[in-house]
């Protein structure tokens, strides 16, 4: 199997990494699911899918809440007939010095970054370990595999669902339900994520890192693509994406 018509579910779909995706492969063949809160951009860009001759379709979703994931996924099911891949893609970015104390900011991390992907997950496990066959795909971060100043929580979400991952993917090789994990740890990217930041000091240093070395969201698509896109024994399982000008 390849993309085309494989029945995706991209969560953060509304923007970035999750639209350029969600417009990729598309435009490959794949049948897209799209959650993420905001509903005027969902529709947009599956109307502009369905403009270019591609199948969509859209729920809004807040990962926070298991049952609006399982729903997402649901829609999936009964649109489209069945269920492939899950892109658990949604996330936030406020970093800060850990002494500034954000500690809301740490808790939403936690919540959408963290275990917004447990609910993608949990929504996806039993249909994939009773189909022997599925794909689990997470969006974690450059600062889920090295530590950067201001990044302790964020860096903290992102490193649990890159230990998570490996866990599905040995237990799955162990239990023998083929389920395919593969992680990606983008650098900068340059998408809306540089807006969640309230902190001045951190938000100004991304920015002009950002303005000197960021590389656009299709980028990281089409290493979606790529992963979704090889035989089902294989797995490719880790990607670090960096702008060739980023040190
Ligand atoms: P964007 O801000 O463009 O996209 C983030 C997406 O997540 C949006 O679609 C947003 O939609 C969605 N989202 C946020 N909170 C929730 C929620 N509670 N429920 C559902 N959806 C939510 O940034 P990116 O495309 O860059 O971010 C995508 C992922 O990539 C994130 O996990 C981020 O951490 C990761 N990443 C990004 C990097 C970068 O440099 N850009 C580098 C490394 C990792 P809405 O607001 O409509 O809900």
């Amino acid at each position: 199997m390849t993309v085309k018509n494989k029945v995706v579910v991209i969560t953060g779909a509304s923007s970035g990494i999750g639209e350029a995706t969600a417009k990729l492969l598309a435009s490959n063949g794949a049948k897209v699911v799209l959650g993420a809160r905001r509903e005027e951009k969902l529709n947009k860009i599956v109307k502009d899918i369905e403009a270019n001759g591609g199948e969509a379709a859209y729920q809004v979703t807040d990962v926070r809440d298991p049952e609006e994931v399982k729903s997402l996924v649901q829609l999936a099911k009964d649109k489209f007939g069945t269920l492939d891949v899950i892109f658990n893609n949604a996330g936030i970015m406020p970093t800060s010095p850990i002494s500034a104390l954000h500690t809301d900011e740490w808790n939403d991390m936690i919540d959408i970054n963290l275990k917004g992907v447990l609910n993608g997950v949990a929504a996806v496990m039993p249909e994939f370990v009773a189909q022997k066959h599925g794909h689990i795909i997470t969006t974690s971060s450059v600062a889920g595999i090295k530590s950067f100043p201001g990044a302790g929580v964020y860096g903290a979400t992102k490193f649990a669902v890159r230990n998570l991952m490996e866990v599905i993917r040995t237990e799955s090789a162990q239990e023998g339900t083929n389920i395919r994990t593969s992680t990606l740890y983008p650098a900068a990217i340059n998408t809306e994520l540089l807006n969640t930041i309230t902190d001045k000091d951190a938000k100004k240093g991304m920015d002009a890192l950002y303005d000197q070395v960021g590389i656009a969201p299709i980028s990281i698509a089409r290493v979606v693509n790529f992963a979704i896109d090889q035989p089902e024994e294989v797995n490719v399982n880790e990607f670090t994406i960096y702008p060739t000008k980023q040190a």
